[in-house]
């Protein structure tokens, strides 16, 4: 080979490593810039209230929550492993060290799980939860797929109707079907159980939001940020914890519709936002905004605040892994 197709040759090795270097870089900084969270400020985050005497919520990340009574605990989702952006492009599997960890810091025995829906951020740890908790996982079909997979024994499975109310001890939970954030991915049922799975194995068809009620204060969870009209009418709540995940990135007109559905008209007096926080990072890091190339979480906060303000509605984060008392029942 002559001398100037050699050093030819060795240039176009260089600007086609230099570029995919480039892209790496680009792709990495993508994902590292997000918003930011005042993880000590009490405006912020709800506090231990003395005042405060309501059932016990602990939050861990994306739209899981343990309430508790101080006899029988509940549980939404309950997603741990939280994989990694670059576990997500390869396979999926529940992580029981992570797991582990989460259970650390909620009650020892959960009753039951309710699953939103069968994406991996909700529903690919249920299975595994429940059988080191005793918990009973009510989800979709889909869902049931999910937690089948991992081996959970078929009396902890539990198939989700639509309006007909689910008594867990003193709490009782009615389902009722919302549409997935806009942008959804990933469509469609799983028919069988799912193992060894890659992202796309999570589809989903159906989606719930579930009204709970309690002597204590009544709850109504919207883990995905979405709404149908009248969905939730006749159902009165004290907290609505509002799924805030895309939020940021829909129209003016969309927030406001959204609160009118599941805060005005359930007159909730407060608002505990979830799936603002990153679910590629582990709950042993400090919870972070979703990064600036999945969502706009700081422009989707600044919308429910807002809201919050002009219609006289707390909005506050329940604090990561830290169980805190919501207010009692008006
Ligand atoms: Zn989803």
């Amino acid at each position: 080979m002559k001398d100037s197709s050699l050093r030819h040759l060795k240039c176009l090795v260089i600007s086609v490593l230099g570029l995919m270097l480039l892209a790496v870089l680009v792709a990495w900084a993508l994902t590292m810039i997000r918003p930011s969270v005042d993880v000590d400020s009490p405006q912020v985050f709800l506090q231990n209230d003395p005042a405060n005497t309501g059932l016990r919520a602990t939050f861990l990340g994306t739209s899981t929550i343990v309430l508790s009574d101080g006899t029988t605990s509940i549980m939404t989702d309950g997603f741990f492993s939280r994989p990694s952006f670059l576990q997500l492009l390869t396979s999926i599997t529940p992580d029981d060290a992570e797991i582990a960890f989460a259970l650390r810091h909620v009650p020892r025995r959960i009753d039951a799980i309710f699953v939103a829906h069968s994406h991996h951020d909700h529903a690919m740890d249920s299975g595994r939860v429940a059988m080191q908790t005793g918990a009973v996982v009510h989800g979709s079909k889909s869902s049931l797929n999910v937690a089948r997979g991992q081996g959970t024994p078929e009396p902890q499975l539990q198939r989700l109707h639509v309006g007909t109310p689910v008594k867990i001890g003193s709490f009782r939970v009615t389902t009722i079907e919302t549409p997935h954030s806009p942008g959804l991915l990933f469509f469609g049922f799983i028919t069988e159980p799912v193992k060894h799975a890659t992202l796309s194995d999570y589809r989903m068809a159906d989606n719930f939001s579930f009204f709970i009620e309690h002597e204590l204060g009544n709850v109504l969870v919207v883990p995905s940020a979405n709404f149908r009209a009248h969905a939730f009418d006749g159902m009165k709540a004290d907290t609505v914890v509002l799924g805030i995940g895309a939020l940021g990135k829909q129209p003016d007109g969309f927030a406001q519709a959204y609160w009118n559905e599941a805060v005005i008209n359930t007159s909730a007096k407060l608002v505990i936002p979830v799936h603002w926080d990153d679910f590629t990072r582990s709950l042993r890091h400090p919870l972070v905004p979703m990064p600036y190339l999945l969502d706009n979480t700081a422009a989707g906060m600044a919308r429910i605040r807002a809201l919050g303000q002009r219609d006289g509605i707390d909005i506050r984060l329940l604090p990561p892994l830290r169980e805190t008392h919501l207010p009692a029942r008006r």
